[in-house]
């Protein structure tokens, strides 16, 4: 069952907008999408203090629920526009699905760990939101339903996979942490052909790896 979205839940979002916007970010789609998603629904419910300070946090597998800040940070990045058809490698607990779809991109999502990727479905589903779910090495893309709009990696990888700039549309735009592990840069690629990409970095993040294969 759902837990509840109080008064309280709505004005600690609130406040956690504010702080987003005051770091930088100003797509009120990607800032009303963040207002809307109760975050405390895909923690655990102790950590109600965590839910809405701009941090990550274990969700279960060793994985972290990304800050709000770097959801909302990589979601700007993608200029996201309603129908667009997003890939998301790395559901987590979901949250970033939540604000992909909440801002009406229909979307595409892919998870190697089954735990998490039960749950997530489960609990946005339990929401009301039916985006693709996949369970398998997002490495790899999703070619079935290929090509992509747009394409958001929320794990950190050593190298630009080339399945998934394959599997991205001409136009399309990508967001990706590259980098060793401990810190990575964020990286746009931007498909201006089909056998041309342009590409730009745009600060510094942590994230947890980008692996490859499936895990139970
Ligand atoms: N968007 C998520 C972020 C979770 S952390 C959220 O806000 O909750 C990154 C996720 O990427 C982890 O759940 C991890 O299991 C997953 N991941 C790592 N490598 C992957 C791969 N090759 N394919 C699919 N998911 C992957």
């Amino acid at each position: 069952m759902l837990q509840q979205d109080t008064f309280q839940h709505k004005g600690l979002r609130k406040r956690l907008v504010d702080e987003i916007r005051d770091k930088g970010i100003t797509n009120t789609d990607v800032l009303n999408a963040i207002l809307k998603i109760p975050r405390h629904y895909f923690m655990e419910s102790g950590f109600l203090k965590f839910a809405y300070s701009d941090q990550a946090f274990p969700i279960g597998a060793g994985q972290t629920i990304s800050q709000p800040y770097t959801v909302a940070f990589q979601t700007q990045l993608l200029d996201i526009k309603h129908m667009d058809k997003v890939l998301e490698v790395g559901t987590g607990s979901g949250y970033q699905t939540a604000i992909l779809l909440e801002m009406k991109a229909r979307v595409y999502t892919i998870e190697r760990q089954r735990e998490l990727y039960l749950n997530a479905k489960a609990l946005l589903e339990e929401m009301g939101y039916h985006p693709h779910f996949f369970y398998g090495d997002g490495y790899k893309g999703v070619p079935g339903y290929s090509p992509y709009n747009k394409i958001l990696v929320t794990a950190g990888a050593t190298e630009i996979p080339e399945a998934l700039v394959e599997q991205l549309a001409v136009g399309g735009r990508m967001v990706i942490p590259v980098g060793d592990e401990g810190v990575q840069a964020m990286t746009l690629i931007e498909k201006i052909s089909a056998t041309e990409i342009k590409t730009s970095t745009h600060g510094n993040f942590m994230f947890v790896p980008l692996l490859k294969g499936t895990s139970k």
